[in-house]
């Protein structure tokens, strides 16, 4: 730390994002990435035609990209805003509107405790139920502004459209921001209730189901209101946020949406195949209706198995935090992965 760091700084802890390493060829099970490639227009339109026009500034509105999001989700280009990952709108949407405050679950993504700090929102933590699901009742006319990841991360659990639909009809002085990271693998999406809410944010990102983590790219939906906010932000912070190729990759995803459905089927039957061979080892999971399980057995503790695992050469998320420090939180990738992950913990299991 230098000596010029701001005071408040000092003691400030960030995010500490999922190992990438670099030194081996690990199964990589610890970020939730897709295991699959962009779609085959993605890859063409990142072509040399545009990399020769890097010497440009992207358009700062991302106009194409938001006309082409906006279209797919039935709604006007002006409730979309667009973003360098999720994390970054997110970053907007804190500094942007919780200024007197906000709740979210006590385990959830480990980024909005960060963002609260950094930017001195106070907030406070509402339990998970004993099964580890988000409570809808515990939102229900709470009166504060409210983060909830659905699915939530890193468990996996789901709410219905009409549970967010609850939470946010109830309370109509606070805004809730539902983080959709994870929502094609199974969830159904809150955007259509963005048309009759005027408190409801919903973020999604490409990094997951549209396989293209590496590209930086999401966007928020909201009221007319809630948007302009959120540029505004944006244009107080780096205007040039998505950058021209990625802004031409996810416009070129959005005509392949077949392409990403398939894999993110693929996904889903792949995840309810590890769940069943997790099962029959004797593992607990929740029910996960994302890309990853997050599981527990009782005869080796979270830690543990996830050295275990790297010593083997495969990659999953382990947290040393109350409550979940018995769980690991694995990534779906191919079956083929999936099924070395599983030999792997039967060797582990018998000793080897
Ligand atoms: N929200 C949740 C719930 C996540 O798990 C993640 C992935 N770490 C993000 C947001 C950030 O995703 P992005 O790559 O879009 O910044």
């Amino acid at each position: 730390m230098s000596r010029f760091i701001n005071n408040r700084l000092k003691d400030f802890k960030a995010y500490i994002p999922g190992e990438q390493p670099t030194d081996l060829e690990y199964i990589k099970l610890n970020t939730n990435e897709s295991p699959y490639p962009p779609s085959p227009g993605v890859i063409k339109a990142i072509n040399e035609g545009e990399i020769n026009k890097l010497n440009l500034y992207p358009n700062p509105d991302a106009k194409k990209l938001i006309r082409k999001i906006a279209e797919f989700y039935d709604v006007s280009p002006n409730n979309v805003v667009v973003g360098n990952g999720s994390d970054e709108l997110l970053a907007f949407a804190f500094f942007a509107f919780f200024e007197k405050g906000v709740c979210f679950p006590d385990i959830t993504y480990g980024f909005y405790p960060v963002y609260a700090e950094l930017y001195n929102v106070p907030y406070s933590l509402i339990p998970l139920r004993d099964d580890l699901s988000v409570g809808v009742s515990d939102y229900v006319g709470i009166g504060k502004n409210i983060v909830i990841a659905n699915p939530n991360a890193p468990t996996g659990t789901t709410l219905e459209p009409f549970d967010i639909e609850e939470i946010v009809k109830s309370n109509p002085d606070h805004l809730v921001l539902v983080d959709e990271a994870y929502i094609d693998f199974g969830g159904v999406s809150a955007i259509p209730l963005t048309k009759k809410y005027d408190n409801l944010l919903v973020i999604h990102t490409y990094s997951k189901a549209r396989s293209m983590a590496g590209a930086r790219l999401a966007y928020g939906v909201a009221n007319e209101a809630l948007i302009s906010d959120l540029k505004m932000m944006k244009y107080s912070f780096n205007p040039y946020n998505v950058n021209r190729l990625t802004q031409e990759a996810g416009f070129a995803a959005l005509e392949e949406a077949d392409y990403y459905r398939k894999n993110n089927n693929e996904i889903i039957k792949t995840r309810e195949y590890t769940r069943e061979c997790l099962l029959e080892l004797g593992f607990e999971m929740t029910s996960s209706k994302a890309n990853f399980l997050f599981a527990k057995f009782r005869g080796i503790n979270g830690e543990d198995l996830y050295l275990k695992l790297k010593d083997k050469g495969i990659l999953v998320r382990h947290w040393d935090k109350p409550r979940i420090s018995d769980y690991v939180r694995i990534s779906i990738g191919t079956r083929e992965q999936m099924e070395k992950l599983v030999e792997a913990i039967k060797e582990i299991l018998g000793g080897a």
